[in-house]
């Protein structure tokens, strides 16, 4: 079978060299996002896949399943790209990735400390000779709480990793995970933003968790609160983040995901105009740490995200179904 691969990047290819060959299929590549001017490179094709900055809305995969593409694996976890409801309804497969946790979740503590201790106001400092400590007085997690919303996979590795460190874990999700329930206090979401020093998302973006951290549950929480999140921008409200960081509210933000991080993200920026001012605002906060939606980005998450597509393709036009289809 032909597959159409957009958004690839050069760390791709190996993996698209390999998984070509084991699940016997060919790949055309492209750097291009899949849009509906890019469409007509999947011509002839029967799968396409691409990562999470290409939205494939209603008109896109009409146009996509009129040109013959039965299935779509995209080669990320988060889904929210995609409607899936209308590729359901005109008769599309779709398939999203399913990745080690780990990586995330170990990104997800590295920004909780980065946070606690003042990194970037330190690196900043450095770079300039100045070795003073005045404000980088730091906090240790055993002596805090921290609050994690959403124990799925990545949730739960980010709990067995922070059960090393010895803070008091909360946790607040519809479903609880036996297999992390001795390491935490599953609490009402309430409770969680009431009594958390840390509060980190691990949940899917969806109708109802878009903007689940906004004026109101920030005015919930604890004051010098730190927000972590690692899974989708669109979790929380950006002009809720930089009041509560200009009022002291928040103490402290370490954000791989933003609202609006599409076009920026991935991408080297450095010499445009840059107008989204909720980014350009936060960003430049010694207690806002952010970085480009790279939590995932690692070698053995980048071969399963391209395994996980090609695999997925391959099975769903086979067998009709997958592991981990929508
Ligand atoms: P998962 O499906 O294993 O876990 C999600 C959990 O959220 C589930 O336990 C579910 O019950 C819970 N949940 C859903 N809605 C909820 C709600 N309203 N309130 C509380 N809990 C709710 O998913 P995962 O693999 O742990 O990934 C989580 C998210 O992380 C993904 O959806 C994706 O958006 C994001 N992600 C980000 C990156 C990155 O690079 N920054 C990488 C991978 C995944």
């Amino acid at each position: 079978m032909k597959i159409c691969a957009y958004e690839v990047r050069q760390d791709e290819l190996k993996d698209f060299a390999v998984y070509s060959k084991q699940y016997d299929c060919e790949i055309e590549r492209h750097e291009e996002l899949l849009t509906s001017d890019t469409a007509a490179l999947a011509a002839g094709c029967e799968g396409v896949t691409t990562l999470g900055q290409s939205k494939l809305d209603a008109p896109l995969l009409d146009k996509l399943y009129a040109m013959g593409v039965r299935y779509i694996g995209t080669r990320t976890i988060g889904f929210n790209h995609i409607d899936v409801a209308h590729a359901k309804k005109i008769g599309l497969s779709v398939c999203h990735a399913s990745y080690d946790p780990n990586g995330v979740a170990d990104f997800t503590v590295m920004l909780m400390l980065m946070v606690l201790r003042h990194y970037k106001p330190s690196l900043w400092r450095g770079q300039v000779n100045d070795w003073s400590l005045q404000g980088l007085q730091g906090r240790e997690l055993r002596n805090l709480t921290v609050g994690v919303v959403g124990t799925g996979r990545i949730g739960a590795a980010v709990i067995k990793n922070l059960s090393g460190f010895g803070p008091k874990i909360l946790a607040y999700d519809a479903h609880h995970n036996p297999a992390i329930e001795s390491y935490v206090e599953y609490v009402p979401r309430n409770t969680l933003y009431e009594n958390s020093d840390i509060i980190t998302l691990h949940v899917p973006l969806f109708d109802s968790t878009a903007h689940m951290i906004n004026s109101y549950t920030i005015d919930k929480m604890k004051d010098g609160v730190v927000l972590i999140n690692c899974a989708r921008g669109e979790l929380m409200d950006p002009v809720a983040l930089t009041k509560g960081i200009e009022s002291g509210k928040i103490g402290g933000l370490g954000l791989d995901v933003i609202e609006g991080e599409e076009g920026l993200v991935h991408r080297d920026r450095r010499t445009d105009i840059i107008s989204n001012k909720d980014i350009a605002y936060l960003r430049q906060f010694p207690n806002v740490v952010m970085t480009q939606h790279m939590a995932f980005y690692t070698d053995a998450a980048v071969a399963s995200m391209v395994r996980s597509a090609v695999e997925g393709i391959t099975a769903m036009a086979k067998n009709g179904s997958y592991l981990t289809m929508l």
